[in-house]
């Protein structure tokens, strides 16, 4: 069973959980209720800021943001970021206590972006051996093609308190477009088992 990324590199769900065999979206209902909500979320973060970027260039120049590409974090606690930032939140992650709050989610988006915001980041050149990133802009596709049409219609079936409580806004759904897919998201998977 194969592990997929959906939108936002990061986040990362067993295929059949997600998937028809004809690579479908599942009905949201019939998933399980941490994959529901994950993709719920990423259906709100797609096509955000990255944290990082907003930290320092705060909503009056919003538009001097990169786009998020990356998910860490829990839902409604996420932590989105550009290639750029990523850097830093896998050195706080890893060296400045982040692993230790991955069981106290508001903590942990708390932390990283007190850290960042203090002026902290990861020494020059980390994180570029961990795996060679080879266009910071290259969008995360989702493995296989989502059908992302699909994902808003399941949303509308899903009910009204369920959305609230997922701080979905139905009309503000941004989700980038899937183009040509090639195969070529960088392989994350040491990340997977931090379930960030
Ligand atoms: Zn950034």
């Amino acid at each position: 069973m194969g592990k997929v990324s959906i939108a936002l590199r990061g986040w990362r769900f067993d295929e059949d959980d997600v998937f028809t065999d004809e690579g479908e979206l599942r009905p949201l209902d019939e998933m399980d209720t941490d994959t529901r909500e994950r993709i719920v979320r990423l259906s709100v973060v797609a096509g955000q800021p990255c944290d990082a970027c907003w930290l320092i260039h705060g909503d009056a120049n919003i538009e001097q943001c990169n786009v998020a590409r990356i998910v860490y974090g829990e839902p409604l606690h996420e932590v989105v970021l550009c290639a750029d930032h990523e850097p830093d939140f896998l050195y706080w992650f890893r060296e400045r206590g982040g692993a230790d709050l991955t069981n106290r989610p508001s903590e942990f988006e708390d932390d990283f972006y007190a850290w960042f915001d203090d002026g902290n980041r990861a020494p020059e050149d980390y994180g570029g051996m961990e795996y060679v990133n080879t266009d910071p802009d290259d969008v995360p596709r989702p493995q296989p093609d989502v059908d992302m049409p699909t994902l808003e219609e399941e949303l509308a079936k899903l009910d009204d308190e369920d959305l609230d409580a997922l701080d979905v806004d139905l009309d503000d759904l941004d989700i980038d477009d899937p183009d040509d897919g090639d195969d070529d998201v960088p392989d994350d998977s040491r990340l997977g088992d931090l379930d960030v």
